[in-house]
């Protein structure tokens, strides 16, 4: 998969809208082993995104990056907000000036991504966290395996662990079987790139 500004555009958009339609289920998830927030944060950062595109869109591939870390760090709150911020901001310096990736590229940027969440979040994989749908995401694009069963595979993997970081490490061994909210946003995040190329790409 190429990476234009328009292909990542589409990208965050289907993210968004994807976001705003699970909005509920995704608090649900986090009304389990959270505090309930997480649909309703990540919503008002999608939904910001999206106006903000009506009135001046990205000019640059970075800027789409740029763009959405900036909703993301000041529009969602929470945990997830300064996280995944982090993980756009990093994404979108990792781009540079670039304007075209090619899949190398792409999967070294999303591994600049992740590693702002790790070094943000001062976590890593296996704690039941967003991480440990990006980590393996991330290995099944390397390998250009990706797909939305690999993506659902993950998420149950991811649910079956124990959480030791954030709120829902809070519940010890009770977080094991629920769904971790930032692990379920996430899934979403690589499959709105999956169909954002299906779309699009080649
Ligand atoms: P909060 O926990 O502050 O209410 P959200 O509900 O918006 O924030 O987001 C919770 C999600 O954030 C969790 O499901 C988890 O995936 C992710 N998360 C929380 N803390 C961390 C961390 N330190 N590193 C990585 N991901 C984290
Ligand atoms: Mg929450």
């Amino acid at each position: 998969m190429i990476i234009t500004k328009e292909l990542a555009q589409k990208w965050f958009t289907v993210f968004a809208e994807k976001v705003i339609q699970d909005k509920e289920q995704l608090s649900e998830y986090d009304r389990i082993i959270g505090d309930g927030d997480h649909g309703m944060n990540m919503a008002r950062g999608a939904q910001q995104l999206l106006s903000s595109w009506q009135e001046t869109p990205p000019v640059h591939l970075a800027d789409v990056f740029k763009h959405a870390a900036m909703k993301w760090i000041s529009g969602v709150g929470g945990a997830s907000g300064p996280l995944y911020g982090t993980a756009f901001l990093e994404m979108a310096k990792a781009i540079g000036t670039n304007e075209e990736l090619q899949h190398e590229e792409l999967v070294n940027v999303i591994k600049a991504g992740f590693d702002g969440i790790k070094k943000r979040g001062k976590s890593d994989i296996g704690q039941k966290t967003m991480l440990d749908v990006w980590a393996p995401a991330i290995e099944s694009l390397e390998e250009k395996q990706l797909t939305t069963e690999i993506l659902e595979t993950i998420l149950t993997k991811v649910t079956a662990l124990k959480a030791t970081k954030g709120r829902a490490s809070f519940l010890g061994e009770r977080s094991i079987n629920e769904v971790d909210p930032g692990a379920a946003s996430s899934k979403l995040f690589f499959e709105a790139l999956l169909e954002a190329g299906d779309l699009i790409g080649d």
